[in-house]
């Protein structure tokens, strides 16, 4: 009898030498280069549009990022030269896709410091992969009594399928509370954690402070109580290279569409045991071992959480997505956010009457501001009629700004793209829209 090299390690062996190259080119560059925002700014095409006769000034990075070039050309080159279903097909093009796809994977794994790439589930985001675990492992894990730790400053994605599972369950969510300045208090995170406790989901970086949570010490002690671990890096994963095994999150999710790459795609990272021992989220060609009638067996990770022909377009542009950001991030692009974010802050600090909502020490590039009384989206629409964007109202949290005793604010959530000189014509923008009130 012959034995055949299953497909899935002749995969593993060709996607970790192409990664290797594309990795091993990437840190080349970055030795070489120093961080030139013009030549950055010139692989993204949409950044030299006109908003009427002002240049864009794109500030809203937080709600999605724009997309370079690599990405926009890795979506064309798969519909152009690489599309077929994968994973069924004995006929090359269908091997390509697996492979295009497989290779999208193993990129997530090195991302995000995974163990393995079947650890990384691609999702639809964010939101869809928050749902797979709350309902996945939520209705098999919790029961009456049991307890779902939140912070106060989570995004309605990380709060409302907890709500719907807890409200299923018979659980219930404590949710800890912040200081003046936005950040998690630590202290009471300890208070409510107790062996009642069986999961604690909190963002790693929250939305509308920009503050960077202690996930690792969170996670820690979470783990000491028993609980498991979901952390939402929905804003993270875009400013900071993620080390789930140093964090030793359980879960770790986030978007592409946040990191440069396409949407509606994301992913769920998931430790192999944990995720193994959950009932499959959707049901499905692809993710079944054996069916019958009366019965089916399912398959293990990824497969058991990825039921039907997935996004393979987006997976794809994807990891072309995180090479770009991930080969910029060493040449000086995260330096490059912190003096926008200091100078950023410095500037808006500096108008009468401006608020910033949020002064942790440690935040990723989000700064949330009132303008005396002016409410956010007029600032909003004026600095639009100026060509910036920027994000308005609660920003999909709304218990955080019933907690501030808040309507809304207005956000400017920067990228590695961004220049001083946008920076410089915001404040002059905002000083007259001041001046107007
Ligand atoms: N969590 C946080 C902290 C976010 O900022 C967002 C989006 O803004 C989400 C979750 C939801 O992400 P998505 O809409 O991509 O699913």
């Amino acid at each position: 009898m012959f034995m055949r090299i299953s497909s899935k390690d002749m995969q593993k062996h060709l996607v970790n030498e192409t990664i290797d190259a594309i990795t091993a080119a990437a840190a080349v560059d970055a030795k070489n280069v120093p961080f030139d925002v013009q030549r950055v700014r010139s692989d993204f095409p949409i950044l030299s549009l006109h908003i009427g006769k002002n240049p864009l000034i794109y500030l809203d990075n937080g709600a999605s990022a724009q997309k370079p070039l690599a990405v926009i050309e890795a979506l064309a080159r798969y519909y152009r030269e690489q599309h077929a279903n994968i994973h069924r097909g004995a006929h090359w093009l269908s091997e390509e896709a697996t492979r295009a796809y497989e290779e999208a994977r193993v990129c997530m794994a090195r991302f995000l410091n995974a163990r393995e790439p079947r650890e990384c589930i691609f999702t639809r985001g964010t939101t869809e992969a928050i749902n797979l675990v709350a309902s996945s492992w939520g209705s098999a894990n919790l029961f009456p009594g049991d307890e779902i730790l939140l912070s106060a400053m989570e995004h309605h994605a990380n709060i409302v399928p907890w709500q719907h599972v807890a409200e299923r369950t018979g659980a219930r969510l404590r949710i800890v509370p912040l200081t003046p300045e936005g950040e998690l208090r630590v202290d009471e995170f300890h208070r409510l954690l107790s062996s009642r406790t069986r999961l604690v989901a909190v963002t790693h970086a929250s939305n509308v402070l920009g503050t960077i949570n202690p996930v690792a010490e969170i996670a820690a002690a979470a783990h000491a109580a028993g609980a498991t671990v979901l952390i939402d890096g929905a804003q993270s994963a875009a400013h900071f290279d993620v080390d789930v095994r140093g964090i030793d999150a359980d879960f770790f999710v986030f978007s592409s569409h946040k990191v440069c790459g396409p949407t509606g795609i994301g992913v769920l990272y998931g430790k192999a045991d944990i995720l193994n021992a959950m009932p499959p989220y959707q049901f499905g060609g692809d993710m079944v071992r054996e069916v019958d009638f009366e019965r089916s067996t399912f398959r293990e990770i990824p497969e058991r959480f990825e039921a039907g022909t997935p996004n393979i377009a987006d997976a794809i542009a994807l990891g072309r997505a995180i090479e770009y950001v991930r080969a910029l991030r060493p040449a000086g692009a995260l330096a490059h956010e912190d003096a926008l974010l200091s100078y950023a802050t410095a500037r808006l600090e500096a108008i009468s009457g401006l608020r910033i909502i949020g002064t942790a020490p440690r935040k990723v590039p989000v700064i949330s501001f009132l303008l005396g009384n002016t409410h956010p989206l007029d600032v909003g629409t004026l600095l639009d009629a100026d060509g910036i964007a920027v994000r308005t109202g609660h920003h999909c949290a709304m218990p955080l700004m019933k907690t501030l005793g808040i309507g809304g604010t207005v956000r400017v959530s920067l990228a590695f793209y961004n220049t001083f000189e946008e920076i410089d014509r915001l404040a002059d923008s905002l000083e007259r829209i001041r001046r107007m009130f």
